[in-house]
């Protein structure tokens, strides 16, 4: 029988992922101060999705959760882009990434005891988020918070991995499944 990590490796091959590594979760740098980005609400998400600060939880706190599991599989897509400053096409390809997530950690199911995601971006299952009609989320074991507001230091991450972190004409999202090599 193969281990869980040839597994995730193999899973993230089959669904065209285009890096992946599994790494220690104590090799990934976590810097508090990120959370300022997120209060900056460049992204228009702040405070209007439960996946996202403040309503997601304090940055030590993601990363108190995260570090309880002791490994990280990184996940990587790089996709041509036209014009990386339009919101509306990064946005798709954002999507796409997180879906390839999810489709990894559906097919991992019976495998993963337990698990957190660390996603490319916020929670999309509703539109609009429920949070911004004053209602509860409707799915709050399936959302996920942004590596953004895990603020995890993804230009280092990169290094780490040894896969690229800025691409030329293309965008490259990230998203991280920790896990217990169990
Ligand atoms: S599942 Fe829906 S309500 Fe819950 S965080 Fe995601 S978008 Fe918001």
């Amino acid at each position: 029988m193969k281990k869980l990590e040839e597994k995730l490796l193999q899973a993230a091959e089959e669904l065209g992922f285009d890096n992946y590594r599994i790494i220690d979760t104590m090799a990934i740098s976590f810097e508090e101060r990120f959370r300022m980005y997120c209060e900056m609400n460049y992204c228009g998400n702040y405070d209007k999705n439960y996946s996202c600060p403040p309503a997601c939880g304090e940055a030590k706190e993601l990363e108190r959760k995260a570090k309880q599991f002791e490994r990280a599989l990184v996940l990587q897509t790089i996709t041509p882009v036209k014009n990386i400053l339009d919101d509306e096409e990064t946005k798709g390809i954002k999507h796409r990434h997180n879906q390839m997530t999810w489709s990894l950690i559906e097919g991992m199911k019976e495998d993963l005891k337990e698990y957190l995601p660390a996603m490319a971006g916020p929670c999309q299952i509703c539109s609009p988020c429920a949070m911004e009609l004053g209602k509860a989320c409707p799915f709050p074991k399936k959302r996920a918070s942004c590596l953004s507001a895990f603020c995890v230091k993804v230009d280092a991450l990169a290094e780490y991995c040894e896969i690229p972190y800025y691409c030329e004409g293309e965008v490259a999202f990230f998203s991280i499944l920790f896990f217990h090599n169990k």
